[in-house]
């Protein structure tokens, strides 16, 4: 059976996928509780040889899914959202307990947007785009049937455009990167500027807080996907002119509010798309946002698809 391993900010998903893409069995660790890679991946590993035993099963081959990874050989190295800031061969830690088997690596959003092609909407597409949005911030161009990986891996790194010159400073160092507006952290940040500017005292200062909020008809909450949204629709209208894609999915815990984010979103990248893309875009939820937290795990396994 093939294995995905994806490495998230908060969580570290683990699970067995058959060949049908059906998640058999998964396990969740806190990454945040692993300050070193040696001490994650060894708990890792015994997930999954716990797995394969209770399942009966052998493990084929591995795909992890990691921020900030080159998959070419397996190192991570100054992950904004990790405690272990490296460089760290990942490779090397999981071949102690795998020494055969395969293994592959790669930034976890460019796997999701690998999982989508495999087991989720994108089956048979040739040019999309997936945007995570999660902690942070993740992008996967698809051009051509490939995956862009670019030199040492570090294509797609959109989170990291500047999309407010001046605006909010960034861990990278910059100020008015989009991520510090339309991942979790920059909705919580939104959120906490539109409570001082209206002169309310916060209700909460938790992501899911927020969200649940909004779905209860909080104005201040629902202001907050409406500004989060016209920043990530202006983000994504750029992004058409770099690989016109047919596709663009949302994908991540951030997309699960729906059409919260998505209206704004559709309404600010319309209006600043291009003409020769008009109509010619589809922006939709990823297919495997109703997979939830195993979303990242057939993100991973599809790399094995790899060789
Ligand atoms: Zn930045």
């Amino acid at each position: 059976m093939r294995c995905g391993v994806d490495i998230g900010g908060t969580n570290t998903m683990i699970g067995l996928v058959d060949k049908n893409g059906n998640v058999v069995d998964y396990d969740c660790l806190k990454t945040g509780k692993y300050e070193v890679a040696f001490d994650l991946v060894v708990t890792i590993a015994y997930s999954i040889l716990r797995m394969a035993k209770v399942n009966q099963t052998t493990i084929d081959s591995i795909g992890v899914g990691c921020p900030n990874i080159n998959p070419e050989n397996g190192v991570v190295e100054k992950a904004a959202n990790l405690k272990f800031k490296g460089p760290v061969s990942l490779l090397n830690e999981f071949r102690r307990y795998f020494p055969q088997t395969p293994l592959f690596f790669e930034n976890d959003a460019r796997a999701a947007a690998l999982g989508e092609a495999i087991y989720g909407s994108a089956k048979g597409i040739r040019d999309f785009i997936e945007i995570t949005l999660g902690t942070g911030l993740g992008c996967g161009i698809v051009i051509n049937g490939k995956i862009v990986d670019g030199n040492r891996g570090m294509a797609g790194e959109v989170c990291h455009s500047i999309l407010v010159p001046n605006g909010r400073e960034c861990g990278c160092g910059r100020k008015g990167c989009l991520e510090q507006y339309v991942s979790a952290n920059g909705i919580i940040k939104t959120y906490l500027e539109l409570c001082q500017r209206n002169d309310i005292v916060p209700l909460t200062q938790e992501y899911r807080q927020i969200a649940n909020l909004a779905l209860n008809g909080d104005p201040i909450a629902l202001e907050t996907y409406q500004e989060t949204g016209k920043i990530l629709g202006l983000a994504l209208a750029n992004l058409a002119c770099f690989s016109s894609p047919s596709h663009i999915f949302l994908f991540g815990g951030v997309a699960q509010i729906g059409d919260i984010l998505m209206t704004p979103t559709r309404k600010a990248f319309e209006e600043n798309l291009l003409f020769c893309y008009k109509d010619n875009i589809k922006l939709e939820f990823s297919g495997l946002l109703a997979a939830s937290k195993n979303a990242g795990i057939l993100g991973a396994a599809a790399l094995c698809t790899r060789q």
